[in-house]
């Protein structure tokens, strides 16, 4: 049987952040990062669309606010360390018609409130920002937000924690808990405190300690299309005001830290956990519980999920997504958008008491284990603050303290 004082499940930008800090706290105990595949970033953190947001979509009381600004510096800094490549773009949210200026100075009026730096331009000035821009009569200007490339960033990570001693476990995923154990798919571990950071699989590791009980994890499936940019490259990232009463941002284009731009990502309901293409990872247990939860809230959402399922599946049309990102920028051409990139998938939290999506990251956990569950977007922008907060929350359990 293996050992390990700390085992963290899963090696994605969250579990790799936290083995850090558990270990630059405690560097003589042992950390063991245990990861289902054969290495890591396969998932959420090595298929995502690489942008440093800012944090100026999030209410003030809420955790990705509390995170973002401060994520946003520290993965900078971190980038700026390592000579990885950042691409200090910035952002330009813009008013399809004049309905979308009151959620454009409640983005403002939450800027402020987190400290974000933020321009209200006018739309003269969001053209001299990028020429291609569509927006009417005003824009927001985002000078912080940038892009790197998730894949590098979290190979670097993976490097520096294997360095600072921290060990990993590849292809051995979690199975299940027994007692005090847990059973891997090629052995037994006995573990001081475990960590679950296993993003879309977490609920159910979560389930096995008693935890994430109101919660199942719903999969939204992010695709993403390249152009051939025949009218020249876009010079920054341009995004919708968002719908604010879900969490995901609408169809925008982001410019890749090598200049290029895609559009997307979409939210389409995806029917199991890790269905990126075709009948890979098809899992029929997956069918079934999310099928089940689907029909439920096709009825009786919190929530418009109706309306958004029907929106996002549209988005399978490539005609149809370019069309929706042609009303973000002039010289939108179907034909010249044409090569779906790697999709991710968003391990979003489902509430089953509430039938309402989850807004913000929650944890959950006790003096033996604790749960990452919702870590979804902004998360790899949040991971190091996110990771102190996490490795806080385990101190004060393991010590028996209250919550502040
Ligand atoms: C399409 C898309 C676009 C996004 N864009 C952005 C963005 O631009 N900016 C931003 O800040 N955030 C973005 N996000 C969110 C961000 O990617 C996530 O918040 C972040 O990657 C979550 O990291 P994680 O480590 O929790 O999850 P993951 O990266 O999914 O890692 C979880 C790991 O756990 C492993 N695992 C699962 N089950 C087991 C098991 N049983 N045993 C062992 N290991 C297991 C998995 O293999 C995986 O490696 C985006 C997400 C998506 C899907």
């Amino acid at each position: 049987m293996a050992t390990t004082d700390f085992l963290v499940v899963g090696g994605g930008i969250v579990g790799i952040s936290i083995a850090r800090e558990l270990r630059s706290r405690h560097p003589d105990l042992s950390v063991t990062v245990l990861e289902k595949e054969p290495a890591c970033g396969r998932h959420a953190s090595g298929r995502n669309s690489g942008v440093l947001h800012a944090g100026f979509y999030y209410t003030a009381d809420s955790l990705k606010a509390r995170f973002t600004r401060d994520g946003n510096l520290a993965l900078r800094a971190y980038c700026e360390r390592r000579g990885l490549p950042l691409n200090r773009c910035g952002k330009l949210v813009v008013a399809r018609t004049s309905a979308d200026h009151p959620q454009m100075d409640e983005l403002l009026r939450r800027g402020a409130a987190n400290g974000v730096e933020l321009e209200s331009i006018t739309e003269a000035e969001a053209r001299r920002i990028e020429p291609r821009v569509k927006t009417c009569e005003r824009a927001i200007f985002s000078p912080h937000t940038a892009t790197a490339d998730p894949g590098a960033v979290l190979e670097a990570m993976r490097e520096d924690a294997a360095r600072e001693g921290i060990a990993f476990a590849l292809a051995d995923g979690f199975r299940r808990r027994r007692g005090d154990e847990i059973v891997t798919a090629r052995g037994t571990w006995r573990a001081g405190y475990v960590v679950n950071a296993a993003g879309l699989q977490a609920d159910r590791i979560a389930r096995q300690y008693g935890f994430s009980e109101h919660y199942r994890i719903l999969p939204f499936k992010g695709l993403y299309l390249y152009g051939a940019e025949s009218a020249g490259p876009f010079r920054t990232n341009i995004y919708p005001v968002p719908d604010l009463r879900n969490p995901f941002l609408g169809v925008h284009f982001t410019v890749t830290v090598d200049g290029h731009a895609k559009i997307g990502p979409t939210a389409i309901p995806a029917f199991w956990r890790e269905q990126y293409a075709g009948l890979a990872g098809f899992s029929l247990r997956d069918l079934v519980e999310i099928a089940g939860l689907q029909c439920g809230l096709l009825f009786s959402a919190g929530f418009e999920f109706r309306r958004l399922a029907f929106e996002e599946l549209r988005k399978y049309d490539r005609r149809h997504l370019v069309s929706l990102a042609g009303e973000l920028a002039r010289d939108v051409h179907a034909d010249d958008w044409r090569r779906w990139g790697r999709a991710g998938i968003r391990a979003q939290l489902l509430d089953v008491r509430t039938r309402k999506l989850e807004m913000d990251f929650v944890i959950e956990g006790d003096d033996r284990s604790m749960h990452v569950l919702n870590a979804v977007s902004p998360g790899w922008t949040c991971a190091i603050p996110f990771a102190s907060y996490v490795v806080d929350a385990i101190a004060r359990e393991a010590s028996g303290r209250p919550s502040p």
